[in-house]
């Protein structure tokens, strides 16, 4: 496998956008894989079935097949032949998806579908346990982080930009926080940095500062 670079971290830590764009100035695919969680949540809920029920979550999971098309910003990821839907992105499923996704049937099968998805090399993974689980061998970790108030502070913007109803600042971080010490307490493949990572804490960078500091370590390996 060649040129695999993982971004690991926190909700709200910047990962994302930083895992676009180095995608993008690299030319690779890019891979959201909490945004493979979060659609297997929404089916769970649009289905009526309880996120702790981890037979029925697991079987769901494994009927789902994932596509990314595109490369870098322009990175699509298909469900079963369709567009990601943007729901996947609402409250209700940030409160749902640590359930979903911490049990061990669950994790397996989309592990394998994310390996699946990688196996070609030139991407970027962006997840919780990309450096750890997913593909302990990629040439490049990155573990971002960021303070819980500047976390919730950008998420909260988000919601309002969306225009989002009944979310508040300290909501937002109640949630955030839940999520965190699910994410990061769960029995298998938790969330953590692999040994092997540089952790970059983004609480006081620009967007452009970020990519350049990735840019600048992944170019001390032979992957650029
Ligand atoms: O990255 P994002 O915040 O969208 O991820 C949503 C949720 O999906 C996380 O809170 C976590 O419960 C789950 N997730 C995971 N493993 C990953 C990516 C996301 O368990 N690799």
């Amino acid at each position: 496998m060649k040129n695999i670079i993982t971004i690991d971290g926190p909700a709200g830590s910047g990962k994302s956008t930083l895992a676009k764009e180095l995608a993008e100035h690299l030319g690779f695919k890019y891979l959201n894989t909490g945004a493979m969680y979060r659609a297997l949540t929404l089916l769970v809920l649009q289905k009526n079935i309880d996120p702790d029920n981890e037979d029925l979550c697991e079987k769901i999971a494994s009927k789902m097949a994932f596509e990314i098309q595109g490369k870098g910003i322009s990175s699509i990821l298909f469900i079963n032949g369709k567009e990601v839907p943007t729901e996947i992105k609402t409250e209700i499923v940030d409160k749902n998806v640590s359930f979903v996704s911490k049990h061990v049937g669950v994790r397996s099968v989309m592990a394998q579908k994310q390996r699946d998805l990688g196996l070609k090399g030139n991407i970027v993974v962006e997840g919780r346990d990309a450096g750890t689980k997913i593909f302990p061998d990629a040439e490049s970790k990155i573990f971002v982080t960021a303070s819980i108030e500047e976390r919730a502070r950008r998420r909260y913007e988000e919601y309002k930009k969306k225009g989002v109803l009944g979310v508040n600042l300290e909501k937002t971080k109640d949630n955030m926080k839940k999520r965190d010490d699910i994410d990061s307490n769960r029995k298998h493949s938790p969330l953590t940095r692999a040994k092997n990572s540089i952790v970059i804490d983004t609480t006081d960078m620009t967007k452009e500062e970020q990519l350049n500091k990735t840019i600048e370590i992944i170019s001390r390996k032979d992957i650029l």
